[in-house]
């Protein structure tokens, strides 16, 4: 059974097909610069890599180039549209109405609609992937996958906002959380390990990326994250300011004569590591301009590193103790430097690690970096979102049976 899996952006689809039986990637790629000029497909099968340019002036166009590629290409990975059992969709955002995946409808659209609202770029991006997806493969289950909807166990004390409760009633102005998915894959990625049921374990999760959130999870699902209405809440990213006294942005769009919006778009997309760095939001690009002694590309590692650890450390009580701390994505998987400061500042509740260890990991495995008489045990597992989204498709789409 194959399912293949969209996460489509403003301009961008990335995309997956993943072969159920043993649950491995087949086939991915993206197609880029949909809308704009120029626009062309990366496809990776068999491991070799093409690269087309084709016309794509929306994502319906883009989905059938996806589509004949994965069918006429000299990488050609199916016979026939058939093959395709079902597509999952991820979506950012799910908002008050999703607290799972569902089985897309006409009413399914509409509602995402109302999310564009609280969430404009997001929303706007992925119904445009569901809507395309609908037209090319009118006859195929889809399923969408929200990254929200794991926050939504949340209780109430954690979800809201110390606001007028009526701006909650009717905006909807509350905290959702994000990377659910993620945190949900961990979670049971965890409990594997331990050899215990998801439900009997209470565990940290650091997502660490080029966005990042830590969720405090127990009893099997979220009660906490560090991410909220939007994922600019938090800790310090690579372009994203993370958690900033709000009347920053009146007093900065006064200065720079601009708007609270515009000012929004800046704490988005020009601070965090990339505005204290000057230098980038990459750590691969900090890494080296560290190594050459630059102080401000130092700094932003410290400040990085500093917010993590204070909002695990909010997690730890959150849960009152937890089994384990995971690091995931890019950065919690591949930053030794910045697991071992987290980590080091830990000790005070009994974290003990192997640094060696830590320090030499090899690149894209499950590891436990604690040392066996560590109070909370430690690891660093791979994401992968598009396999629980492959999973949750085929339970939604009721292909088991
Ligand atoms: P993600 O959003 O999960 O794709 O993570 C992207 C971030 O991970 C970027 O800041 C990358 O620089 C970082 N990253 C990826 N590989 C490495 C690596 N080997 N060492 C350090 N950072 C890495």
């Amino acid at each position: 059974m194959k399912i293949l899996i969209i996460n489509a952006g403003s301009s961008s689809i990335k995309f997956q097909l993943f072969e159920m039986e043993n649950e491995k990637v087949i086939a991915k790629g993206a197609c880029q610069m949909i809308g704009l000029a120029d626009p062309f497909i990366e496809f990776k099968a068999n491991g070799r890599e093409i690269i087309k340019h084709l016309p794509m002036k929306d994502h319906t166009q883009a989905l059938e180039a996806v589509l004949d590629t994965l069918l006429n290409s000299e990488l050609a990975v199916i016979k026939s549209f058939d093959e395709i059992s079902a597509v999952g969709h991820r979506c950012v955002q799910g908002g008050w109405l999703y607290s799972e995946s569902v089985l897309i409808t006409d009413e399914v659209i509409e509602n995402l609609k109302k999310t564009k609202d609280i969430s404009p770029l997001h929303a706007e991006a992925n119904i445009a992937g569901m809507v395309g997806c609908r037209k090319v493969m009118p006859n195929t289950p889809q399923v969408v996958v929200f990254d929200t909807a794991f926050h939504s166990t949340m209780p109430e004390k954690a979800f809201m906002y110390g606001i007028k409760y009526e701006d909650y009633e009717n905006f909807h102005v509350r905290k959702y959380g994000f990377h659910g998915t993620s945190h949900r894959y961990i979670l049971g990625e965890t409990a594997k390990i331990m050899g215990k049921d998801p439900k009997d374990i209470k565990i940290v999760s650091c997502h660490i990326g080029n966005g990042s959130s830590i969720t405090a999870i127990s009893g099997g699902k979220s009660i906490d994250t560090s991410m909220g209405f939007t994922p600019l809440e938090g800790v310090m990213m690579g372009t994203r300011s993370g958690d900033i006294d709000p009347t920053v942005v009146a007093f900065l769009a006064d200065k720079k004569n601009k708007t609270a919006s515009q000012i929004i778009d800046y704490l988005n997309k020009e601070s965090g590591v990339m505005g204290i760095s000057g230098v980038s939001s990459d750590m691969r690009e900090l890494n080296d301009a560290i190594q050459k002694g630059n102080e401000r590309a130092k700094l932003a590692l410290d400040m990085m590193c500093y917010r993590i650890t204070k909002h695990v450390g909010a997690m730890l009580t959150v849960l009152n103790g937890a089994d384990a701390i995971v690091f995931t994505a890019g950065i919690g998987e591949n930053q030794e430097d910045l697991r071992e400061k987290v980590l080091d500042s830990l000790s005070f509740v009994g974290v003990k690690f192997d640094r060696e260890k830590n320090n030499h990991l090899p690149r894209g495995t499950v590891e436990e970096i604690s040392t066996p008489d560590s109070k909370i045990k430690v690891y660093r597992i791979p994401t992968n979102e598009e396999l629980l989204i492959a999973r949750d498709t085929v339970e939604v789409a009721k292909l088991n049976n």
